[in-house]
């Protein structure tokens, strides 16, 4: 057994010490064949409401040798992916950080506009439990469309083409020859099943957080990854926001306990040793009164690697 196949194994056994077992995966493992790794935000905008500045809601794409993997499909993803330059027809990986509908309204929708585009291609879709039976429940949804479509237009059956892989604990989600994906509980009161995913590619190691709250242990995660997307809610404009609702103290006490202040940000990059630090999933998402400036000042008070204040179609 080589020291090789002893990482492998220590990585696909490592389930909570995944942190660790990350570090003593050799990006070698991968081969020799070259590797690109691209980083694109597809939506930015956190929560499920249409934005009026025009941030779409959460989605991320990142392309491995040309191959779109997609994390989280807030409503807009498929319009999003087209125009970053991605024919739906390509697609072939998905995952759901969690079940909020900013991550996961156009789960459904996505694959379908992915059937009805292509020749139909198996797409793999990674998450927690729940989204075996959502997709079941999409695609009896649309029943009555798939099976006209079947028929005339001679398509093959969708339901045969989608390959939903949930899990329940953090850990070893996916790999291939390109990538090595693993997921890692975060803080997202009141949903328990919440994770980040790690993506680990020949040229590049990227984290994204989902959604959570100060989550100190996302950082072990993190550690030496290229770049870390991390979620974002900034309190002024929250409270102003919802100062004059009537369930004011109550939708406060509950975005503070499920979402990550600035300074809290800062800290989970500082404490992973990231190099970049790209903020998404802003809340509010659509406050055009709130600037970069101020998005990222509590994150530098903390952080002093490289921060970008993320954007729909941004590359990086
Ligand atoms: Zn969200
Ligand atoms: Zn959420």
């Amino acid at each position: 057994m080589n020291t090789q196949t002893i990482s492998r194994r220590r990585f696909l056994f490592a389930g909570a010490g995944v942190a660790a077992s990350c570090a003593l995966f050799p990006r070698s493992t991968f081969g020799q064949e070259p590797s690109r790794t691209r980083l694109i935000l597809l939506g930015t905008k956190g929560g499920p409401s249409l934005g009026r500045i025009g941030r779409s809601n959460a989605a991320t794409l990142i392309l491995i040798n040309d191959i779109p993997y997609v994390i989280d499909c807030g409503y807009g993803v498929s319009r999003q992916l087209i125009s970053a330059g991605v024919s739906l027809d390509r697609l072939r990986y998905i995952f759901i950080t969690h079940h909020h509908s900013d991550h996961n309204l156009e789960y459904g929708s996505l694959f379908y506009n992915s059937w009805v585009t292509g020749k139909g291609a198996r797409v793999d879709a990674y998450g927690p439990v729940g989204l075996k039976k959502m997709t079941w429940d999409f695609f009896n949804y649309q029943k009555f469309d798939i099976d006209t479509r079947i028929v005339d237009e001679g398509r093959p059956d969708p339901r045969r083409m989608l390959f939903v892989h949930e899990f329940r604990n953090p850990g070893p989600v996916m790999n291939n020859e390109h990538v090595k994906v693993t997921s890692y509980r975060v803080q997202h009161p009141p949903i328990a099943e919440a994770y980040a995913y790690r993506f680990d590619t020949r040229d590049r190691s990227i984290v994204i957080s989902g959604d959570t709250a100060y989550a100190p242990g996302l950082a072990g995660f993190a550690r030496g990854a290229d770049i870390l997307v991390h979620e974002i809610m900034y309190l002024p404009a929250i409270e102003k926001l919802i100062s004059q609702l009537p369930n004011a103290k109550r939708l406060r006490a509950h975005l503070m306990a499920a979402h990550s202040l600035p300074e809290d940000v800062g800290r989970i990059a500082r404490d992973a040793g990231v190099k970049t630090l790209v903020l998404s999933h802003f809340v509010p998402g659509d406050d055009a009164t709130i600037t970069d400036e101020q998005w990222a000042d509590g994150v530098r008070k903390e952080f002093s690697g490289k921060i970008v204040v993320g954007r729909d179609l941004l590359e990086i």
